[in-house]
């Protein structure tokens, strides 16, 4: 059995451990243990809650409020990993900068990055998005078609990345993609940039912008980006989405079309 004063002598450590960590135990709380909470009070999933949340508050053929009533949910009832609106503000910029005709998204999830950048994408333009999980994938059409986007605008697919990604050009029709965003699996960051490389869809000056490299992280990604020679690349610092205590980052990088 632990002695008193033993046990008495943890308590300090312990505390340094909960107030140095105590940004991450909180995600875990609302990330985790109330998701599963509710999940079982109510029998409706996390992103389906959400939806009938938007359903009922925000304007439909209005993107910027369907935005803003995601981030009331996820500030004020429940976690949900959108990108955020301080990740949002990066993207849309990038977007507004580089006007690209064509975009491909990796990971739906809501579809709020979704209609982040069709809001500013230049007319003509075409977003496809990519969703491996259908019930996710069913709440982002959803919640694209309400923000006022048809199919001609954003088209959806649902499946996994490394089967969509070799199809894009004879199934999809797109021959090349000017700005890919990346937010499905981290682990899938690399090998999907891979894919795109040796399908050839990224045309010289293409821009990739990867999420959460920082946090969980996407080393074995990073690490290719800067040593392969073929991107110019740059990280912006920011926080996690909803966590301003957990900081993150976006790494956007330009491919030079350099072997
Ligand atoms: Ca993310």
């Amino acid at each position: 059995m632990v002695s008193p004063a033993i046990a008495l002598a943890f308590i300090p450590f312990v505390f340094s451990l909960l107030i140095r960590y105590r940004h991450y135990f909180w995600l875990f709380y609302r990330a985790v243990l109330v998701r599963c909470l509710r999940d079982y009070l109510t029998g409706i999933p996390k992103e389906d809650r959400a939806f009938q949340y938007i359903m009922t508050h925000a304007i439909p053929g209005d993107p910027l409020h369907i935005l803003e009533t995601f981030d009331q949910w996820s500030y004020h009832c429940e976690y949900l990993s959108n990108l955020g609106p301080q990740k949002a503000k990066i993207l849309e910029r990038l977007i507004y900068e580089k006007a690209p005709l064509t975009v491909l998204e990796l990971g739906t999830y809501c579809g709020y990055a979704t209609i982040v950048m069709a809001q500013a994408l230049p007319l003509g333009a075409r977003l496809c998005t990519v969703e491996m999980d259908a019930r996710k994938a069913s709440v982002a059409e959803k919640v694209i078609r309400l923000a006022g986007f048809d199919d001609d605008m954003v088209e959806q697919v649902v499946g996994p990345s490394e089967e969509v990604i070799p199809q894009l050009k004879e199934k999809y029709r797109l021959f090349q993609v000017d700005f890919v965003f990346m937010d499905h699996w981290k682990r899938c960051y690399l090998r999907d940039l891979q894919l795109l490389e040796a399908h050839d869809l990224l045309p010289e000056g293409a821009t990739i912008l990867a999420d959460n490299v920082i946090f969980p992280g996407a080393p074995h990604f990073l690490q290719y980006v800067k040593a392969c020679g073929k991107y110019k690349w740059r990280i912006h610092r920011t926080s996690l989405q909803y966590f301003r205590g957990i900081r993150d980052g976006m790494a956007q990088i330009t491919y030079t079309g350099l072997q």
